[in-house]
Formats: C-alpha cells, sequence, structure tokens
C-alpha cells in the first residue's frame, strides 16, 4: 500500500560480509558505491523501490570484484552455479532462482520469476528455460569466468587455501517515494561448494524479506547457518518490536548466529518503512554503501 505522504527514499547495498584482502579494499568500496549511486538514481526519479535494488544489484553483478554474475565463484567441479532472489513489500511478490548455471546478470531472472510467473522459486535447467524464453540473461562460461576465481578454486583444490568465510555475495533493499520496499541479493555461492548445493540467498526469509510492515532485508555470510535461522525475517520482527534499535538487534543476530556456528561469516542490510538503516556483520569484513534522499551515497568497509 503506498503511502499518502512522501517518504525520503532509501537504498542500501552490501558486497558481502567475507574476509576481503587487502588488495581488493578499494575495489569493494568503490563497487558498492557504484552500486548505490545507480539505485539512487532510480529513485530520485520517482522510481519504484524493485527497479532500484535491481539496478543496484546489475553494477554489483557486472563487477568482478564481487562473488555475483561476472566474478562468481566456482563449485567443487569448477562450475558457475548461481542463485538469485527479489521480493517487493508492496504485494509480497517474490521470485527466486538457484543453481542456474553460468549467468551474468541471475537477478533479471529472479524478477521474471517474480512477475512472469506464479511460482517462487525455479532451479536449474526450469529457470534456464524461462530465461532463454524471455530473452532474459547473459549465459556462459566467458560471460562470468574471472582470473581471481580460477585462483581461489586451484588454492583450494590444491590444499594451499580454505573456503571458508570468502563470502562477498551482493544485495540491496530499498525503499521508495511511495514507502514500499523491496530486497535483492544475487551470489556464486560458497567456494567449491558440491554441485547443487544451495545456500540462503534464494530462500524467502533467510536470504532475503520484504513486508509493508517489517521493512526489507537482505543477508550474506555462510548460507548454511544463515538459513537455519531464517535470519532476513528474524531480524526484520525484532528490529520491528524495538524501534531506533535495529543496528543494535541487527548486530546482535549476527553475532549470536556465527558464534552458534563456529565463527561463521554472517552479515545483513535492513531498511524499515520508516527509513530506519542497519547494516551489521560478524565477519572480518563488509562492503557497503548507502544512499538515502538527495544525499551523496556514504559507503565503506566496515571490519570486526
Ligand atoms: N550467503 C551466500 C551463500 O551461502 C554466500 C555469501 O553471502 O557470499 O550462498
Amino acid at each position: 500500500m503506498a503511502s499518502p505522504v512522501p517518504v525520503t527514499p532509501v537504498l542500501v547495498v552490501h558486497g558481502g560480509s567475507g574476509r576481503i584482502s587487502p588488495e581488493h579494499h578499494t575495489a569493494a568500496v568503490a563497487g558498492t558505491h557504484a552500486a548505490a549511486v545507480a539505485g539512487q538514481w532510480v529513485l530520485r526519479d520517482a522510481g519504484r523501490c524493485e527497479d532500484a535494488a535491481v539496478a543496484a544489484v546489475r553494477v554489483l553483478e557486472d563487477d568482478p570484484a564481487f562473488n555475483a554474475g561476472r566474478g562468481a565463484c566456482m563449485n567443487h567441479d569448477g562450475e558457475f552455479e548461481h542463485d538469485a532472489a527479489i521480493m517487493r513489500s508492496r504485494d509480497l511478490r517474490s521470485g527466486a532462482v538457484a543453481g542456474i548455471r553460468a549467468i551474468r546478470d541471475p537477478v533479471l531472472v529472479a524478477r521474471l520469476v517474480m512477475e512472469q510467473t506464479a511460482h517462487c522459486l525455479l532451479v536449474g535447467a526450469g529457470a534456464e528455460a524461462l530465461a532463454r524464453a524471455h530473452g532474459v540473461g547473459h549465459f556462459g562460461r566467458d560471460e562470468v569466468w574471472t582470473a581471481k576465481a580460477e585462483a581461489a578454486h586451484r588454492e583450494v583444490r590444491e590444499g594451499r587455501g580454505a573456503a571458508d568465510n570468502r563470502a562477498d555475495t551482493v544485495g540491496a533493499v530499498a525503499l521508495d517515494r511511495d514507502g514500499n520496499l523491496c530486497a535483492a541479493g544475487s551470489t556464486g555461492g560458497i567456494l567449491f561448494k558440491l554441485p547443487g548445493r544451495v545456500g540462503d540467498t534464494p530462500l524467502c526469509g533467510s536470504g532475503f524479506y520484504a513486508h509493508p510492515v517489517l521493512g526489507a532485508c537482505c543477508t550474506t555470510g555462510v548460507g548454511e547457518a544463515i538459513l537455519t535461522h531464517l535470519l532476513a525475517h528474524e531480524a526484520l520482527r525484532a528490529a520491528a518490536q524495538h524501534p531506533g534499535g535495529a543496528q543494535r538487534i541487527a548486530q546482535q543476530l549476527c553475532a549470536e548466529i556465527s558464534a552458534r556456528w563456529s565463527g561463521a561469516a554472517i552479515g545483513l542490510i535492513l531498511v524499515r518503512p520508516d527509513g530506519e538503516v542497519a547494516i551489521a556483520h560478524a565477519s572480518e569484513h563488509m562492503s557497503w554503501a548507502l544512499a538515502r534522499g538527495e544525499m551523496t551515497p556514504e559507503s565503506g568497509l566496515a571490519y570486526r
């Protein structure tokens, strides 16, 4: 339901809650900043929250610094399997894809599921067929392969590095002038995952949620820990019970889940219907950006 008075639009993006090696810090912050600028342009033009969230996520999917679209990590077999999702508060419609292979722009297929089907989640070949039928998506290994992903896979394969806590998935939450909210996310999943593994990102209530009274939330980190705790919905519900305390509550939840899950990287962004924001993580780093109204976006790399 649209707000009777114009609301100050808000857009928050994250570039994942994983450890980021020092040489990639600048690129991570620049990437999230660029995504916030792209989303803010949409909102400034009185655009819808879903257009803004998708615009922001598309910037991050195209940026090889992040584990989504181009730059996604490889699974155990050296293949790319992407998960993505979107949800809007106005009618609680959501769309998600899981295990869709080598695609540069999986969030567009998630949006297709939301807008063109009666379903919420399509996997693998079915999601690919829908995308192709609508002429949506840039498919192919060349569209997503990066030297960085190849090197990370080789390191783990050869026993020179661990696959843990390298979560640089992307996500965005947006509140538009009409007071509607949207959450969207995209990921290559976890490095060296088993083929077919699906994490939190495409699971409604775990990796994302958007609701007119609760707000919109997107998560990042070790998907198994996040989906076990239904983090996106849980964070929104808890924040709604503590007006003005969203940041503290979100931080506490991330820390609790991380502690229960052997120090797993956990992070989230959320925006409430009144514009209150939380950017929280229990991990070494999380890159983020925030655009509020007409103000120049803020961005940064949060440390533990
Ligand atoms: N949450 C994602 C997953 O488990 C990974 C990430 O956030 O980077 O698939």
